[in-house]
């Protein structure tokens, strides 16, 4: 007799949503959080009227799971859409330009050359290519030229991912792009496919967050579970065919299944004393650092409409950031009346040490490009800085190799799963989406 069917490591989003999906299903799950408090990088803190978000700002949603996961849990009636702001600006020439979403609009911006575009019109043609180790480097420039990673999406991969194209494997970070060359041999004859037969698509439906912050979908999912915080666990035995888990205080449980749902080193950590090979395949996995500035202004102090949702830099232009979000533009209550609140990001792989910067370097950096961009005249009113000592994993490298290799291991320990925002996306989304099927494959063994 187990003390519990399930028990998981970590309460970050990963963790809590695999529980929430657990408890759906009438299994006894308990979460053990190293920390006072659940949520892991997830932490939305109000002073004075702003309301910044330490990691995830926005769920930007395509996946029905999520939809229904939203229904179910109650957590529909505190969404907060993304304000009709549809513009999304890129850096070029030292200056703010709007990239449109849909396909022909955005391959006539003004942002390409001639040149670039007409490269972006062989994409059909160009045969099939590519193999598990390619970069997005690679894979963007082969598909659809130099100017398209330049120009737009190296500076996704740096902005959103705090990643570096020349590293992140393609089929990791950009999964559906690459399924489409896979699936019709191009990714404009895919979009084009899917659209004629109406296929569902990637194409993101919703974007939200929450009345008071994401920090409403962590409280509201750890009120719902056996959340139990100040246990970091330091051990996981083999105990017959049941594991014993063990923290910090001394509390010990033998548990039919374990999830760890803590970052990749900790999990290497705690598996190393049952296979080796797999605690080195996790401890291949880099995190990179990266800090958020907050930084509040009158509204009055900025000539720029910010009618969007913010900007990405591309890496050839001047400024030391890799993005910023509009927080206010995006969520009316993110800054009290007449103010704004702008989120901008620092570091990342391709900046390491800007996480070490001190505050004044750190605002120094963020002002130089926001007076720039968008004609601040005057110093913030408001400022706090998150630092992210370990922020994002990198899914570097043969990224997915090692992921098969780590299900391979995974194999001969029955009943231990490995889930956290190192393997199928980093997003709130891609995290409640997999821990649905991570639930689904729980229930499965528990049928054996
Ligand atoms: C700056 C930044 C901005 C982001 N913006 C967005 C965004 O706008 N939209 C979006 O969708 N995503 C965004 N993300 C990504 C998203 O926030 C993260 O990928 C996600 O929150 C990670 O969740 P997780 O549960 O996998 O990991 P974590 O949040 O890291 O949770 C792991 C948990 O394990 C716990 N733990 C560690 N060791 C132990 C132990 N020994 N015992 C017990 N517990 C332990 C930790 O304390 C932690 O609570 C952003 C991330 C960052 C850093």
């Amino acid at each position: 007799m187990t003390d519990i069917d399930v028990l998981i490591v970590g309460g970050g989003i990963s963790g809590l949503s695999i529980a929430w999906w657990l408890a759906q299903a009438g299994i006894s799950v308990e979460v053990w959080e190293q920390e006072t408090r659940p949520g892991g990088k997830i932490q939305s803190v109000k002073a004075d009227g702003y309301l910044t978000e330490q990691a995830a700002s926005i769920v930007m949603n395509f996946r029905p799971e999520v939809s229904q996961f939203m229904i179910a849990s109650g957590l529909e009636a505190y969404k907060m859409p993304r304000a009709d702001t549809t513009n999304r600006y890129l850096v070029h020439d030292g200056q703010l330009l709007s990239l449109p979403m849909k396909l022909m609009p955005m391959i006539m911006s003004p942002l390409w050359s001639l040149r670039g575009k007409l490269r972006m019109f062989t994409e059909p043609f160009i045969p099939k290519g590519g193999h598990a180790q390619e970069t997005v480097t690679e894979f963007i420039t082969r598909r659809l030229g130099s100017e398209v990673l330049e120009k737009a999406m190296g500076s996704y991969i740096t902005g959103t991912l705090a990643s570096d194209p020349d590293l992140a494997n393609a089929y990791a970070v950009l999964p559906r792009l690459t399924a489409l060359e896979q699936r019709y041999g191009s990714i404009a004859l895919g979009v084009l496919i899917n659209k004629v037969l109406r296929r569902r698509t990637a194409a993101i439906t919703e974007a939200f967050s929450f009345q008071g912050g994401m920090k409403t979908l962590i409280e509201s999912l750890a009120q719902g579970i056996r959340f139990r915080p100040k246990h970091a666990v330091t051990k996981l035995e083999r105990e017959g065919n049941n594991w014993r888990i063990t923290s910090t205080n001394n509390r010990s449980v033998l548990a039919q299944q374990v999830v760890l749902s803590t970052p990749a080193n900790v999990a290497a950590s705690l598996v190393k004393p049952l296979d080796n090979q797999l605690a080195k395949y996790l401890a291949g996995i880099k995190i990179a650092p990266l800090s958020v500035v907050h930084l509040g202004f009158p509204r009055a102090a900025i000539p720029h409409a910010l009618d969007g949702t913010g900007f990405l830099t591309p890496r050839q232009e001047d400024f030391a950031v890799t993005g910023c979000l509009w927080m206010s533009s995006l969520f009316s209550d993110r800054a009290p009346q007449g103010k704004v609140l702008l989120s901008t990001y620092i570091g990342g792989a391709t900046q390491p040490a800007a996480v070490d910067w001190d505050d004044e370097r750190s605002i120094t950096a963020v002002m130089e490009a926001l007076q720039s961009l968008l004609g601040i005249n005057c110093d913030p009113e408001n400022v706090r800085i998150d630092r992210h000592y370990q922020g994002l994993p990198l899914y570097h490298g043969n990224h997915t190799g090692r992921i098969a290799e780590i299900a391979k291991h995974l194999v001969h320990l029955p009943g231990l799963h490995l889930e956290a925002n190192y393997r199928e996306g980093i997003s709130v989304r891609d995290r409640i989406a997999r821990a649905a099927k991570v639930a689904e494959q729980i229930l499965a063994y528990r049928k054996l």
